[in-house]
């Protein structure tokens, strides 16, 4: 039975990294040269390592399945990222981003790897300035910061709302040199489909190029898998459509353990779900929680009464409003975690006083009224109107923002033809990010030898529950910063071995077993869509797997999973042909994927008897509701190793060491 090794370098905390790297082993420059690296995912955390393996040296074959390394999940990210440069003077340091971090993640995560991660965060600042990333400045052009939830510095570096793009085009820039060179195959419009094993490594993937339908071998010496996180498992969420689990899945079934996947990211900033036809939501950043203030009207009548179209909040007067997060955290106000203000939120909305006027009744308001009017009354004092009239001071708080948020304000008001200068947004939490992943050791390496997995894509450095604008932190710190040098303590041993054959039995078998699946679904002509199944997982895992989960609904739902998952194999219908283009069909493996790591999330959420960040058990309460953890049994990372259907999984523990960190009761008040 494989047996996990978190391989945590001995030493005091803040000389595990330094040493580390001074003592694995190194692979000579003209060794590199005869060393090829398979990268699946090419988003921050696939492209940053392709480019950086790429410039060291090493012979690299890059995956992705949109036309572009550039259009990855990645782009997506709006609001920032992290950095303990304390450029503000406000107190920062690296013991403070990792206290934070292990904080915010409710003491779920490994202490090694995140004090890692905040030493490194300040190496990917410098990197992405090189790069041309442009980050936002102040007024004397130094790099700005912002505040993210879960912390009382300002750290987040930020490109407008526009982060991830950014970064992306840096981090794409960096792998066009390589490709240009020729140390960078990149395969656009290609799909992993499965991993090759051959004694016991990872030696290579068979893809489908997507635009022929072939099946194709590559082969390497190592395999990264970088292929981001598996919201979509809700059908519903702010990630993009094609983001799914299936090359994480495919390693899973080949021997890598699957780690906390009950673990994930409901944020509490999206535009609320308007009907049952929707197939994504939309996020409206973290960054927003810096200026806006989040209320409900304090009365049930007012909020029946904007329900029913009979009030506007901005009706409602400010005796009248109920701003619960500055209420009930003071010291944190609407910068509490993500997990908190997502419960607080659904908390409101459950008693009555939600404001929503869509079908599911379920919303807050974000009020960005007394930012306006703070900024504009500066503004008008820097520029001598002392006396400046409601008016000119709105007018003057209406650009600040809009210097600053701009964008994201155009997106709320295209998606829902509300002004949200003029009138609060409306909000409600939604499936975000997801923190489990596979698990990997202090080097990112999977319980397979040879293959390794980074970005949203691994268990993470999160614990229960991401700090906002981490996720890129990370990303990029596994990519340019981490995996360069723990990869190299791998393949120094293979520097002998050559270019791995494809016309082996291991090649062939893979091949054959997933022309198997491509075939039957072609071939079942059942009388349903994909998406119908996703759909129907998707409402299961929302309602008894979602933001609030008790044993009665995790077991209902376990059993509704694998209905659901039996009709799936019996009913559904993949129109088209396994040649050429057919997005049913990658529709149809993604959620056959989806519908097994289903079962597995509520299983994992089933077993842990007790709430922690993201994770809320309803059995496990404050009388305020707040979490309540279980220190005693609960302080691991639950792995799951495949063992044929997910009810067999068997769950192996790796317990987590708080020697730098106290253990205690998690508070924002
Ligand atoms: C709307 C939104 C806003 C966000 N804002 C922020 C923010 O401000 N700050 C922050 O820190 N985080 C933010 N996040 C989170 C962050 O964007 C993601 O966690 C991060 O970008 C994930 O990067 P990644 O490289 O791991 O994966 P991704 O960017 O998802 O890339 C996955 C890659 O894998 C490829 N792939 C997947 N499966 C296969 C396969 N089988 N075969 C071949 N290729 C495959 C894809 O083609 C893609 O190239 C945000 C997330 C969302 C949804």
């Amino acid at each position: 039975m494989t047996k996990l090794d978190s391989k945590i370098p001995e030493g005091p905390i803040k000389d595990k990294w330094t040493n580390h790297k001074n003592n694995i082993k190194l692979v000579n420059p003209a060794n590199k040269r005869s060393i090829d690296v398979i990268i699946v995912g090419t988003g921050l955390a696939g492209g940053s390592a392709a480019a950086t393996l790429a410039e060291l040296g090493y012979n690299v074959k890059a995956f992705c399945y949109q036309d572009s390394p550039r259009r990855a999940h990645s782009i997506a990210a709006q609001g920032g990222i992290n950095a303990a440069k304390n450029y503000q003077g406000d107190g920062d340091s690296t013991y403070r981003l990792f206290y934070d971090t292990v904080k915010g993640g409710d003491y779920r995560s490994r202490e090694a790897n995140v004090h890692r991660l905040a030493e490194v965060s300040t190496n990917i600042i410098d990197q992405c300035v090189a790069q041309g990333v442009p980050f936002a400045r102040d007024y004397g052009g130094l790099l700005d910061n912002r505040s993210f939830g879960g912390v009382q510095v300002s750290r987040t570096f930020y490109a407008k709302g526009q982060t991830g793009q950014q970064l992306l085009l840096g981090c794409y820039s960096a792998m066009s040199r390589q490709i240009g060179k020729g140390k960078i195959e990149m395969f656009n419009r290609h799909e992993m489909m499965e991993l090759v094993i051959v004694d016991g490594k990872a030696r290579g993937i068979i893809a489908r190029n997507l635009i022929t339908g072939e099946l194709e071998r590559h082969s390497a010496h190592a395999v990264v898998i970088a292929s981001g996180g598996y919201g979509n498992v809700f059908f519903l969420s702010t990630n993009a459509m094609g983001s799914n689990v299936s090359a994480g899945w495919k390693i899973h079934k080949k021997g890598a353990f699957f780690a906390n996947p009950c673990f994930t990211q409901i944020h509490p900033t999206c535009i609320p779900q308007h009907g049952d036809q929707q197939s994504k939501l939309t996020l409206m950043s973290e960054s927003l929680r810096n200026d806006g203030r989040i209320w409900v009207p304090a009365k049930k009548e007012d909020s029946e009464a904007i329900r029913t179209g009979k009030k506007k909040p901005t009706d409602i007067a400010e005796e009248d409003r109920d701003y619960y997060l500055e209420r009930r955290y003071p010291s944190f106000g609407n910068l509490v975690p993500r997990d908190v203000a997502s419960r607080a939120a659904k908390e409101r909305c459950d008693a009555g006083f939600g404001v929503g006027t869509n079908e599911t009744g379920e919303a807050v308001y974000l009020d960005f009224d007394a930012a306006i009017m703070r900024y504009g009354r500066e503004d008008a004092n820097i520029h001598g109107h002392h006396d400046a009239s409601d008016d000119e001071i709105r007018r003057r708080g209406e650009k600040v923002i809009e210097s600053k948020y701009g964008n994201l304000f155009q997106m709320y008001e295209k998606i829902t033809a509300d002004n949200p200068y003029k009138t609060p947004m409306k909000i409600y939490p939604a499936v975000h990010y997801t923190m489990g992943g596979v698990w990997v050791d202090y080097n990112l390496m999977t319980t397979i030898s040879g293959c390794y997995c980074i970005g949203e894509a691994n268990f993470s450095d999160h614990g229960a529950n991401r700090l906002g604008a981490s996720a890129l932190m990370q990303g990029l710190a596994d990519g340019y910063f981490v995996l360069p040098y723990t990869i190299g303590d791998y393949l120094a041993n293979d520097i002998r071995t050559g270019a791995i054959p494809t016309d082996t039995p291991e090649f062939e078998e893979a091949e054959k077993s997933v022309k198997e699946k491509m075939d039957f679904f072609i071939n079942n002509k059942g009388n349903k869509s994909v998406d119908h199944f996703h759909r129907r997982l998707g409402h299961v895992m929302w309602n008894k797997v979602g933001m609030a989960r008790n044993e009665q609904g995790l077991k209902e739902a376990i059993k509704e999973i694998q209905e659901i998952r039996a009709e799936f194999w019996k009913d559904v219908k993949v129109p088209g042909s396994a040649e050429g283009i057919n997005q049913e069909l990658e529709k149809a493996g993604r959620v056959a994927d989806f519908l097994e790591l289903g079962e597995l999330f509520a299983r994992d959420a089933l077993e842990r008897k007790e709430s922690c960040g993201g994770h809320f058990r309803e059995e496990y309460q404050t009388e305020e509701g707040e979490a309540v953890r279980d220190d005693k049994n609960f302080t691991h990372a639950s792995a799951w190793e495949y063992k044929g259907e997910p009810s067999e999984a068997i769950m192996h523990k790796e317990e987590l060491k708080y020697e730098n960190i106290e253990l205690k009761t998690r508070s924002y008040k």
